[in-house]
């Protein structure tokens, strides 16, 4: 969304807020999702720009629906992921580097926001999404997901205490 902020840079608005959405799926999107992954529906923007005393800042929250696979256990998940973001405003030709990242550039009282935004939201997003954070994954055997309950394959098999601590004598006898 380019946004208007003259009112705010006249000083005839402490603030501006918005809200609107990016499309996520048509064909000319910018956005476009990591491998085995989805948007299911447009990227919802909600934020405010402010002024304090000359000083323009803009803040946002971005969400996106998607679904995709468990990286552990390959199940099917869905989920919404949230960006925070947040930049100092500043009117074109006022800064030494315009490239500077804590900054958006306002140029005639526009303000362009999607592109960093997208930017941004797709750089945060989650490399390895997890159905569950404790995520058992499957079977490097048998292929069982073991979130359903552990598999037939045998264990690696547990050592008798009793025989441990005879080992260990054993081993030390050998070193003398
Ligand atoms: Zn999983
Ligand atoms: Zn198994």
């Amino acid at each position: 969304m380019v946004l208007d902020i003259t009112s705010l840079i006249n000083g005839k608005a402490p603030k501006i807020d918005f809200e609107y959405e990016i499309d996520a799926q048509g064909e000319d999107t910018d956005i476009l999702p990591p491998s085995d992954v989805s948007f299911t529906a447009p990227v919802r923007v909600k934020g405010i720009v402010t002024d304090n005393a000359g000083y323009m800042a803009l803040s946002l929250t971005a969400e996106i629906d998607y679904i995709s696979r468990c990286a552990r256990c390959l199940e099917d998940i869905s989920g919404t992921f949230t960006l925070k973001f947040n930049r100092k405003v500043a009117t074109k030709g006022t800064l030494q580097d315009e490239d500077n990242d804590e900054y958006v550039i306002v140029k005639n009282g526009f303000l362009d926001i999607d592109r960093e935004l997208v930017d941004d939201l797709l750089l945060e997003f989650p490399a390895k999404l997890l159905c569950k954070e404790e995520c058992k994954g499957l079977c490097s055997k048998c292929g069982k997901n073991l979130n359903f309950g552990e598999c037939d394959c045998p264990k690696k098999k547990e050592i008798d205490p009793r025989l441990a601590i005879l080992q260990k004598l054993l081993e030390n006898d050998e070193t003398m």
